[in-house]
């Protein structure tokens, strides 16, 4: 899928999500012994055909989290304090436990779409969107808000409804 159209893919996520809400619910209730597998295969077949550079709706719409190991790692790659990087760019969650973003997009996504601090980035940006990692049964909350973000978590929906539906 090269040039993702996200304006057209939002109209499809938002128009499957209570479907895809129903589909969660169910996967999260009958936890499939092979589901792991699943959705690490389809994982990796989906991205054989995304181009994140093509994308980076990630970046563009909502914050990682950052962590303390986050911001130390990011600061020093910036050459600035922790405390610096903390008050120029984040501020905390609703909670008061986490930093995030001041806002999105991530002032870090250069215009083509690479990271400005790939090397550096937070876990949270590595890992997203979470599909190749182990016991996905406790992801399922994040990956169901992530089918409206994630072009590919969207996609790999569709192919575990098929598979087990
Ligand atoms: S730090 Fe980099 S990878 Fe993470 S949201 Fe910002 S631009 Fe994207
Ligand atoms: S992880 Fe998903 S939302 Fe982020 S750039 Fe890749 S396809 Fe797009």
């Amino acid at each position: 899928m090269s040039g993702i159209d996200i304006r057209e893919f939002t109209k499809k996520a938002q128009s499957q999500f209570e479907e895809n809400e129903k589909f969660f619910k169910w996967l999260k209730s009958k936890k499939p012994k092979d589901l792991d597998h699943q959705v690490r295969t389809f994982h990796e077949e989906v991205f054989e055909n995304i181009d994140c550079l093509d994308c980076a709706n990630c970046c563009k719409t909502t914050s990682p989290s950052f962590y303390h190991k986050d911001i130390e790692r990011i600061a020093k790659a910036m050459k600035i304090k922790p405390s610096q990087f903390i008050d120029s760019y984040l501020k905390l969650d609703q909670d008061d436990e986490v930093y995030m973003l001041k806002q999105e997009p991530c002032p870090f996504l250069s215009g083509d779409n690479t990271c400005m601090h790939y090397p550096a980035r937070p876990l949270a940006c590595k890992e997203y969107p979470h599909t190749d990692r182990k016991r996905f049964h406790q992801l399922i909350s994040i990956s169901l808000h992530n089918t409206l973000i994630c072009p590919a978590v969207f996609e790999i929906t569709n192919k575990l409804k098929k598979h087990y539906i």
